[in-house]
């Protein structure tokens, strides 16, 4: 069967040429004569993998060398509670409320300190990003959490918050390598590898080294910064198979796509001309306030619940699969992380034309 367009939010498409590399490279890795998955972490073949993953992603995203880059495992659910059991000192942090997961760290971190919100948007079902007022954020707090990229509604933050001297911490699990950031903006930034560097399974944080070290005695060897940075991300067994895919993806980035900013000019391409679609369809609408609309996830509906079903169906049979809604939006979203090719969202635009021609 031919390859689908996969609007999935995630886990996510993966670059063709990534798939084919690693599938040439499935038995025999570089003359070795075993798989990837196969090889001893310790080994060198090994560590030149996970060194190369590193390097790649300190000089894509230009990270300061006052930053450590660790590969674990648990997703970016399991960051919800590593932040504060590590960040934590005089147990208080600021957090912006502007989806499901911005909420899920905000109400983990509550079993560890005492968490503030700053702003929350949950009014209008996450439909937009709350204007923030620095008066209402604490100075004294151990960080200060922002969702970089709502994946579920579909918004995105534009402008950082100025936090001044509190550590800015992101979950940018669904926007990471869209286009350039300022990673010393940061204090923590963590991601899930599944939308946009790779398979699910590996989760990457990148931290400013004076925020490791602090953590309390109690807290679970695994659970502390320190034990990955210390050891290279290899106190234990990290996600071997999903960090040599990700370097793939770094090794793509750079060379096919221009590295960030090159990536970032094919997805303003890509949203802009599905957003322009949106706004000229007389069916299908945007669900976000137009100046947070997120580069990554677009959620839309025609406003008729049966039609947004025939909707994703007949999508589909056509070959644009995963285009349902979020269940808490309804209607339909579609994901168009760095590795869907522009072709496949000027297609899913046509298929989209058509639709409305029929049954608009
Ligand atoms: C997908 C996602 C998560 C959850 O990631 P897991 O790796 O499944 O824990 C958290 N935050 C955001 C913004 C996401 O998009």
């Amino acid at each position: 069967m031919a390859r689908v367009y996969n609007f999935s939010a995630g886990p996510s498409m993966l670059p063709e040429a990534v798939l084919r590399r690693a599938a040439d490279e499935m038995l025999d890795y570089g003359g070795s004569g075993q798989s990837v998955m196969e090889m001893s972490h310790r080994s060198k073949e090994y560590g030149e993998i996970i060194g190369g993953c590193e390097a790649l992603l300190r000089s894509t995203m230009g990270i300061p060398d006052n930053y450590k880059v660790l590969f674990l495992q648990g997703g970016a659910s399991s960051q919800f509670a590593m932040v504060p059991l590590n960040l934590r000192k005089g147990g208080k942090a600021d957090f912006v409320l502007t989806g499901q997961w911005a909420k899920k760290a905000h109400s983990e971190a509550k079993k560890f300190l005492c968490a503030n919100v700053v702003a929350d948007s949950s009014d209008k079902t996450f439909s937009y990003i709350p204007k923030l007022d620095p008066q209402k954020f604490d100075p004294d707090a151990d960080y200060f959490h922002i969702c970089y990229n709502n994946t579920i509604y579909g918004t995105r933050f534009h402008a950082l918050p100025d936090t001044g001297k509190v550590p800015l911490v992101a979950d940018m699990s669904s926007c990471i390598l869209s286009e350039p950031v300022d990673v010393s903006r940061f204090g923590v930034i963590y991601a899930g590898a599944q939308k946009n560097m790779g398979p699910a399974g590996l989760t990457v944080v990148i931290i400013r080294e004076d925020l490791i070290g602090n953590a309390d005695e109690s807290v679970p060897t695994m659970f502390n910064y320190k034990t990955h940075a210390d050891n290279d991300s290899m106190y234990n067994t990290p996600p071997t198979y999903a960090i040599y895919i990700c370097k793939l993806v770094l090794e793509w980035l750079r060379d096919e796509m221009g590295g960030l900013s090159g990536m970032k000019a094919q997805n303003e391409r890509k949203a802009g001309m599905f957003y322009d679609y949106l706004d000229s369809s007389a069916l299908f609408k945007g669900t976000v306030d137009k100046a947070d609309r997120s580069l990554m996830n677009i959620p839309f509906v025609t406003g008729d619940e049966e039609l947004d079903k025939k909707f994703v169906k007949e999508a589909a049979a056509a070959g644009f699969v995963n285009l349902k809604g979020h269940r808490s939006v309804g209607g339909m979203r579609a994901s168009i992380y760095n590795a869907m090719p522009v072709e496949g969202v000027i297609k899913l635009i046509e298929f989209m034309k058509e639709f409305e021609r029929q049954n608009g």
